[in-house]
């Protein structure tokens, strides 16, 4: 999509401070951290979101928690993190290119909701 941000991203049009990156996959640290550790992965091929995965899309949600178990080891997570994907505007999703939050470095908050 060529008003998509993350599509720009993962095009590398637009910089980002990049995990890792491979034909399917890109992932980069959030521009707007919530937790010491917060970075995005995102399929390349823009799918708007959870709501759109389909048996056509859904081995590129499968490659993306390859990579976030792959980066979990690689950024010794093992102490634990959180995978978030808000979808709709009642979740408060924002950029309409599937993403998946990892959240980790510090104790995150036992209560999934804060309200
Ligand atoms: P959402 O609210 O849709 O679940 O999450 C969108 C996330 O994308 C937010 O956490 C926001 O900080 C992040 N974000 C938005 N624009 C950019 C950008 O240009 N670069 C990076 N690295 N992150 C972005
Ligand atoms: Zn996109």
């Amino acid at each position: 999509m060529s008003d998509c941000i993350f599509c720009k991203i993962a095009a590398g049009e637009i910089p980002s401070n990049k995990l890792y990156e491979d034909e399917n996959v890109v992932a980069f640290h959030d521009i707007s951290p919530q937790a010491p550790v917060h970075f995005l992965v995102i399929p390349r091929a823009h799918i708007p979101g959870a709501a759109a995965v389909t048996p056509e899309n859904s081995h590129l949600v499968a490659k993306c928690f390859e990579v976030i178990a792959m980066l979990a080891e690689r950024e010794n997570l093992a102490g634990g993190f959180r995978v978030i994907t808000n979808n709709g505007a009642d979740a408060g999703q924002t950029v309409h290119h599937l993403h998946f939050h990892v959240l980790a470095g510090r104790k995150l908050g036992e209560k999934l909701l804060r309200d």
